[in-house]
């Protein structure tokens, strides 16, 4: 197999067609068939020490579960992939695994590196027939969750909801406290639905609730309850996981204008509270016939994506650095530019303009030119003097970064913050200042990967169950 498969290209994933997908909201990518799934596994040369499990955050071991794959063996194949990642049909979707997993595979220099999360995605998707506790256990049944035993969880994220099920395979009787009436954190309200369907994310949390993760939402913690209530109340151990929501600004003229968003309460309007559908809901969101989107990462490229689908007739991206520089998977990017998003790189905002009614007119722009390295070694984009446009826009999306959500931190002082202002955890367990106070995901790292936020969640969780005498 092994041989031969170096000389096979990888199976490419059936898409819809760009012109069409950009009309709609339907997922992008239509995932693989049984065939195209198999003969994709049959490239894996199944290496005797495999390179591909280091680079995945929750330690997915790829090998075995590809093996299982190429063998048709798709129920074993799930038990292999969910005994250490709890949102696999998530991480096949949105993972960047060209950095992580693929990037360290053998096929590598070959420049066709196994697909390992398309198949991790068609595991997942095809999977229905495993006991969710079988599959994180190894075990024939649920734990019988232990009343003793309780841990709370803060936001229902991705770290949140790793942190849950892996308690509750161990049986803790684990509640998720969520503050918005949706759970999921940004898989629900940011990711939009051609990237990452809903019900991709239902079908996720009914598995936690089938192994007794209780879920409240509406409950905005360090306001509804604090962290010291859920001591008084019998909770043993309780893990922060509230994310970086919080949006940042360019302190530019005119970002008060009718017609300036930023990322997350554009996106938010529309994947939480289905903005489009005015007046039938009540919170509108502006529909935008030519629109800007500022910042080069996966947020903007969803914020450009959900604007042309909901009818604009022109969206440019305006990124200060070079394409090649954009943080956004290149998957993404790919997928903008083949819908017809516009690129304007190397260019920086000045202001926004607006008509005497405070609507937003147009973007001043200023070109950049690469100078001398930064700290980071990248060429850092330098003003040219003079060279100013000015872009025509009606609505303007600002993607250019976030903060850590304030509310809990603002009533627990007790907890440390770094100097960005996110919470001082112990990197190996997960703990903060406060004694059985955990904490990871965004809230910990600053914006940065689902998968990232889930081996912060199994970390804490690891280190929960030990010191309840579980491990
Ligand atoms: C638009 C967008 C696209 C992205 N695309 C990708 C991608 O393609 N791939 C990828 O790997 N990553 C992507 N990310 C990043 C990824 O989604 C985050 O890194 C990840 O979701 C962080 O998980 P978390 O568990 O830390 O918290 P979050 O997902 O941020 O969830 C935190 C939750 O806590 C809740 N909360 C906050 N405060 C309180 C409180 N006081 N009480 C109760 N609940 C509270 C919030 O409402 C929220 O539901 C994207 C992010 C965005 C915004
Ligand atoms: S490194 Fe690549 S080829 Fe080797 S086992 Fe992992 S996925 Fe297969």
């Amino acid at each position: 197999m092994a041989k031969k498969a170096k000389l096979l290209p990888r199976v490419s994933m059936p898409m819809q067609d760009p012109h069409v997908r950009r009309g709609n909201f339907n997922e992008v990518a239509l995932g693989y068939t049984l065939e195209q799934a198999q003969a994709e596994a049959r490239r894996c040369l199944q290496c005797k020490n495999p390179t591909c499990q280091a680079g995945c955050p929750v330690e997915v071991d790829c090998k075995a579960f590809i093996h299982e794959v190429a063998e048709g063996r798709l129920d074993e194949a799930y038990k292999v992939i969910k005994a250490t990642n709890s949102l696999p049909a998530v991480c096949g979707r949105v993972c960047p695994q060209e950095k992580q997993c693929e990037a360290r595979c053998k096929l590598n220099p070959t420049g066709q590196p196994v697909a390992i999360g398309r198949l991790e995605r068609f595991v997942a998707d095809s999977y229905y027939a495993v006991n969710p506790c079988d599959a994180v256990t190894g075990g024939d049944d649920c734990k019988l969750l232990r009343e003793d035993l309780k841990v709370a969880c803060v936001g229902s994220g991705p770290s949140s909801l790793t942190a849950a099920g892996y308690l509750a395979a161990l049986g803790v009787s684990v509640t998720v406290f969520e503050a918005l009436h949706e759970v999921g954190g940004v898989l629900t309200y940011g990711i939009p639905e051609f990237r990452l369907p809903k019900s991709i994310v239902h079908t996720e949390v009914e598995f936690l609730k089938r192994m007794g993760v209780v879920f409240k939402t509406n409950w905005v913690v360090g306001k509804t309850v604090s962290v010291q209530d859920f001591f008084d109340q019998g909770y043993k151990a309780v893990f922060i996981g509230v994310g970086a929501g919080l949006p940042k600004f360019l302190n530019i003229p005119g970002e008060s204008l009718l017609g300036v968003y930023s990322a997350n309460e554009y996106l938010t309007r529309v994947n939480l509270m289905r903005g489009y559908k005015f007046p039938e809901v009540d919170t509108p969101v502006a529909a935008g016939r030519q629109v800007t989107v500022l910042g080069g990462g996966n947020v903007s490229m969803d914020a450009a994506r959900t604007a042309l689908r909901l009818g604009a007739e022109k969206v440019t991206i305006v990124y200060r650095r070079t394409k090649e520089e954009m943080p956004a998977r290149l998957e993404e990017l790919e997928h903008a530019l083949e819908e017809g998003v516009c690129l304007e790189n190397l260019v920086a905002p000045v202001a926004f303009n607006g008509d005497e009614k405070g609507h937003l007119r147009s973007l001043t722009v200023q070109r950049m030119e690469l100078g001398e390295p930064d700290a980071s070694g990248r060429r850092k984009p330098v003003p040219v003097d003079g060279a100013f446009f000015d872009i025509p826009t009606d609505l303007a999306i600002l993607g250019i970064g976030t903060g850590p959500n304030q509310v809990l931190l603002r009533e627990t002082p007790e907890l440390t913050l770094n100097k960005w202002g996110y919470i001082q955890a112990d990197p190996e367990t997960g703990e903060t200042d406060i004694p059985m106070v955990f904490a990871g995901g965004d809230i910990v790292t600053g914006a940065a990967t689902v998968v990232l936020a889930m081996g912060a969640g199994r970390k804490s969780a690891r280190e929960i169950a030990r010191r309840l005498g579980l491990l």
